[in-house]
């Protein structure tokens, strides 16, 4: 380890919050931390690669939040409360604007949630950001994607297909609209929810690969099939603007990197379901329903994108 690393790791280490049940954060070989009595540790890891999982000019900024939100993204889809993170940073040169300005970005989601950095590794070589997140559950009560049932109703918080409309319009060469770009590069995960569906969601997922993928997901670890119509799929203004009908269902509909909620209740949750949305101020929507047998039916969908019409 070099001294460069070495200040890389003091700039981060001069920032970063306390947190009561860290022992020992930041300094030595291991992190010693105390979670309370009865929960269960749920534990995520997610990589960011540069040129992979974000175009290479992205602000550092808005990498260090994205980094984040997608593993908190993951505990929220668990029903599960953010703790602590590591956070393993490679970089190709010891570049101390790149750490700030990451940093700028990783703390301020991480303040808004609670979450301690509790330790990582800095290495030397192509842009990379690795981070573990660790949330606490109740034994038992965590949301996982096996337990959705015939007869459930399928849900969707906020709206879908923005930050795929981002994508798309960079890829055109367009310029791309400031409120998809906000969704692509700061994704909101939906931690408050997540805590909120624990013993009224079924199953619950985040939406990270497109609704029709995810839901699959689901369908497949519960042994169901799902049906939805592409009419009911909530579309934020911004993306009603930008694209024509047709194409804004694909991108709802098969569109990743939303990190939005796609949960399954049972029909009689229907209107607590509906007073959490008001609660949280967030958009749920209901989409369509569980069924016998397997894989995701979207009605509307057929002559737009018919591979993924039946999404097994
Ligand atoms: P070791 O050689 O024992 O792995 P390091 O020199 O890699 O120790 O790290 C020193 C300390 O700094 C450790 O506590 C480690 O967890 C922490 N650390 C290293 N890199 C980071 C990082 N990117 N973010 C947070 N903590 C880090
Ligand atoms: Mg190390």
């Amino acid at each position: 380890m070099s001294e460069g690393e070495f200040d890389l790791i003091a700039r981060i280490r001069r920032r970063i919050a306390a947190r009561d049940d860290v022992a020992l954060g930041i300094g030595d070989d291991c992190a010693l931390l105390a979670p309370p009595p009865g929960i269960q540790l749920a534990v995520t890891m997610d990589t960011l690669n540069a040129g992979v999982h974000f175009p290479p000019e992205t602000a550092p900024a808005d990498i260090g939040w994205k980094a984040l939100a997608v593993n908190l993204s993951d505990l929220a889809a668990m029903g599960a409360q953010p703790a602590w993170c590591t956070l393993s940073l490679t970089l190709p040169h010891a570049d101390a604007a790149f750490v700030d300005g990451f940093c700028d970005g990783f703390l301020a989601l991480a303040a808004q949630h609670d979450v301690a950095l509790v330790g990582g590794d800095t290495t030397r070589g192509p842009l990379s950001v690795s981070i573990a997140a660790h949330g606490f559950v109740p034994a038992g009560a965590a949301l996982r994607r096996d337990g959705a049932r015939v007869g459930d109703e399928v849900w969707v918080s906020g709206t879908l297909g923005d930050a795929a409309g981002a994508l798309a319009q960079w890829q055109a060469g367009t310029a791309i609209a400031p409120p998809l770009r906000a969704r692509l590069d700061r994704p909101t995960p939906r931690v408050a929810l997540g805590l909120a569906l624990r013993g009224i969601a079924s199953a619950c997922i985040d939406i990270s690969d497109g609704l029709l993928a995810d839901l699959a997901h689901i369908c497949r670890a519960s042994g169901v099939g799902a049906e939805l119509e592409a009419d009911t799929l909530p579309a934020s203004d911004a993306l009603r603007g930008a694209f024509a009908a047709d194409a804004r269902r694909v991108l709802q509909a098969t569109g990743g990197d939303d990190y939005e909620l796609c949960f399954t209740a049972a029909a009689a949750q229907r209107e607590a379901v509906q007073a959490l949305g008001a609660r949280l101020e967030l958009p749920l929507t209901r989409i369509g329903r569980i069924v016998a047998g397997s894989g995701v039916h979207c009605a509307g969908l057929d002559d737009l994108a018919p591979g993924y019409q039946h999404f097994a």
